[in-house]
């Protein structure tokens, strides 16, 4: 992990942040959801950050800041040198075809109307000047690459089983060989069995394309085998941060140390001693004083329920934690 935007940086947050205002019902006026708070990271192009954490952790609202679907708050989000800050309506337009997103539901983003063919071609002809029977040679490169028959072109997404779907929504999001792809949850709905085929496309295209990938996941079975860098996520705020190497031979924030107890398939021998994750995410219309983990840390003393730990750098990561140093013995 690099803290420092480098010539190779192709996506860096610096203080993003999106707050909702949601009513509280009747008489009782609106407050303030803080979905995502103060959250910073660079990411180079070629690598992968893995962002973790339950849902409600505000792993998909950063993902719709990234994508552009919805504007920060506050803060910056610069994109291949571009702060979106200071772009124009064209610099904007210029700048949305280089984020793609892969979503966690490959049949619900696929148009069920549409052929394959003319579904993946869709991109090249909004964004291209290629003629119809270039964008079909495109099309057919990148069934191949994806690892789809020449056959399926004609094809509709209900004649596809889950993998495939993921395969064409994947393949759809790569048409224009964007320089970053968002993948929110993109193996979660699909069998065991198939996960790992669609993880290993995944590093395939990112080898052959050099594309940086922000992955969204709960399952840090799925972080382990893909990431380059982990960002901890927890009630919208980033409590853990840095390479993958670090983060799961070490993990030191308690929650971080939980989610990795609550996941078998990781190997538990050489870490640290089990933690329980009890308890629920807060609620966002009351959320805690001080630490937002101390509802449920079984550290947490007088100075957590009073204030908000800053994120600092201790270990070679990034970690939100007033006892770290303690915990960390
Ligand atoms: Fe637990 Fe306190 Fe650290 Fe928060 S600041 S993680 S409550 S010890």
């Amino acid at each position: 992990m690099n803290n420092q935007s480098t010539p190779n940086t192709i996506l860096e947050a610096k203080g993003l942040s999106r707050h909702y205002s949601v009513s509280r019902g009747f008489l009782q006026g609106h407050a303030t959801v803080k979905a995502l708070n103060d959250v910073s990271f660079q990411l180079a192009a070629g690598k992968t950050l893995a962002v973790v954490g339950e849902s409600g952790c505000g792993k998909s609202t950063l993902a719709r800041q990234l994508t552009l679907i919805e504007e920060p708050s506050s803060g910056h989000l610069v994109i291949d040198g571009v702060d979106i800050a200071n772009a124009d309506a064209a610099a904007l337009k210029a700048l949305r075809p280089k984020v793609q997103m892969v979503f966690q539901n490959p049949f619900a983003s696929l148009n069920p109307r549409k052929q394959i063919g003319s579904m993946l071609a869709e991109p090249l002809l909004l964004n291209t000047r290629l003629n119809a029977s270039e964008r079909e040679q495109r099309v057919r490169e990148m069934l191949n690459i994806v690892g789809l028959r020449p056959e399926h072109y004609h094809r509709y997404p209900h004649m596809f089983s889950g993998g495939q779907r993921q395969r064409i929504a994947i393949a759809r999001a790569m048409m224009l060989k964007p320089a970053v792809l968002v993948a929110d949850e993109p193996t979660s709905a699909l069998d065991v069995s198939i996960q790992a085929q669609i993880l290993n496309l995944f590093m395939d295209l990112q080898d052959e394309l050099g594309t940086a990938y922000v992955f969204v996941s709960h399952n840090l079975a799925v972080v382990e085998h893909i990431a380059d860098d982990v960002m901890v996520m927890y009630f919208g705020s980033t409590v853990e941060y840095g390479d993958k190497k670090t983060i799961f031979e070490q993990p030191l924030h308690p929650y971080t140390r939980a989610l990795m107890s609550a996941t078998p398939a990781i190997r538990q021998e050489d870490r640290r001693a089990k933690m329980k994750l009890t308890g629920e995410l807060p609620s966002p219309l009351n959320p805690p004083t001080g630490c937002a983990f101390s509802t449920r840390c079984p550290y947490a003393d007088s100075r957590c329920r009073a204030e908000v730990p800053p994120l600092r750098p201790l270990a070679n990561r990034m970690i939100a934690c007033h006892h770290i140093e303690n915990i960390a013995r």
